[in-house]
């Protein structure tokens, strides 16, 4: 870790929480994120190294309360009952929680159960986000998904009888994929009374099992990104950011605290966390994780403090994923009017259909947002 040991003053509020699930039933052929089958006793491992990150975050932070809190992975429904259990225990009792507090866990709907859903109810889960990605099952059984469209629906529908407010993923992009089939999988998506739905392009991942695939077997992204920003608003998705689209008063305050470079501790293997201008990196694979947590020392693989114009830029780029773009007087205030003139300069460099100048804040056009997604 940079910097002094104990760096960190306790945050002012408004923090969030992400905590990653490095587990998977099984591994999709594209995916690089921090995931694995888990072997026999890794769970009961990552639910204890967890409890040591937590500690030491708590022996630097103290308990400070969360506004956000989001449950991702890997898979977070591998876990069980009592692991679920045992998780929220430990969140409690390292945490408080905002009386409006969001949130999140993500959903294989493959693996969510009934005993989740009333789990989550019971506890204090508000979102569900689920894996849907196509509602077509040929695309489902390409991509290695373990579930068919039958059962995202079955999922979706138990989501919503529980009570929460539903996010669905969908990719685009994928070998083959159809105009015809997107627009059906965006309709279903549209109908299903789900609140909240992200699309991300497929792309290429080096190290994982399509990395050889050339990139030029991947289906344009182009037609099905614009077809989504014209669809979705008119069945009462608004585009918040570049990859989601939600009913009015369902944007993810998670997702968006990230986006306004708000701080977040990112806890497990391969997570990262964000403080007063400090980002950090966990260290990747259980292994690695536990054996430096089981040691005493922190689970940080490395930190940096953005000063200057890299921050400055760092800013304005996380701003720019925001259909509101960048309020340019809030921002001349806080990195100063040489980096505003700076970032509009590099803005003017780009074709005017890209971005939009209203008033006192910069924007991406829908264009734009499709070429930031791409980018
Ligand atoms: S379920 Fe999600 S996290 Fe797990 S391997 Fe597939 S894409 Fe990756």
């Amino acid at each position: 870790m940079s910097g002094n040991a104990n760096p960190f003053e306790p945050p002012a509020g408004g923090l969030s929480l992400y905590l990653h699930v490095p587990f998977c039933e099984r591994k999709c052929p594209y995916c690089a994120f921090e995931s694995k089958v888990p072997s026999e006793g890794e769970k009961d491992l990552w639910l204890e190294m967890v409890e040591r990150e937590l500690h030491w975050w708590e022996a630097r932070i103290g308990r400070p309360s969360l506004a956000t809190c989001y449950i991702g992975g890997g898979t977070p429904t591998v876990l069980s009952g009592p692991e679920w259990a045992r998780l929220a225990e430990m969140l409690e009792s390292h945490f408080t929680f905002d009386a409006d507090a969001e949130v999140t866990v993500e959903a294989n709907p493959n693996s969510l159960s009934a005993d989740h859903l009333l789990f989550w109810r019971e506890w204090r889960t508000t979102r569900v986000s689920i894996g849907v990605q196509s509602f077509d099952d040929a695309e489902l059984a390409q991509l290695g998904r373990l579930h068919t469209a039958a059962r995202a629906c079955e999922a979706i529908s138990a989501s919503l009888a529980s009570g929460f407010s539903v996010n669905a993923d969908f990719m685009f992009g994928l070998p083959g994929q159809t105009f015809r089939n997107w627009a059906r999988t965006l309709s279903q998506a549209a109908a299903s009374g789900i609140a909240h739905i992200s699309l991300y392009q497929l792309t290429i991942e080096p190290g994982t099992e399509w990395g050889s695939m050339p990139e030029d077997e991947l289906s344009d992204g182009y037609l099905p990104y614009r077809w989504a920003q014209w669809y979705l608003p008119l069945k009462g998705f608004g585009q918040y950011e570049i990859a989601n689209f939600a009913k009015y008063g369902h944007e993810s305050r998670h997702n968006i605290n990230y986006w306004k470079e708000g701080d977040y501790l990112g806890i497990g293997p391969g997570a990262s966390g964000h403080i007063k201008g400090w980002r950090y990196k966990n260290i990747s694979g259980l292994s690695r994780y536990s054996g430096s947590l089981k040691k005493g020392a922190s689970a940080i693989a490395s930190g940096e403090r953005l000063k200057g114009s890299r921050r400055a830029s760092e800013a304005a780029v996380l701003a720019l994923r925001m259909k509101q773009g960048i309020e340019m007087e809030a921002f001349a205030q806080k990195y100063g009017s040489d980096e505003e003139s700076r970032i509009i300069k590099l803005l003017e460099a780009f074709p005017e259909d890209l971005y939009s100048v209203s008033g006192n804040r910069i924007s991406l056009t829908p264009k734009g947002m499709r070429v930031a997604n791409r980018i």
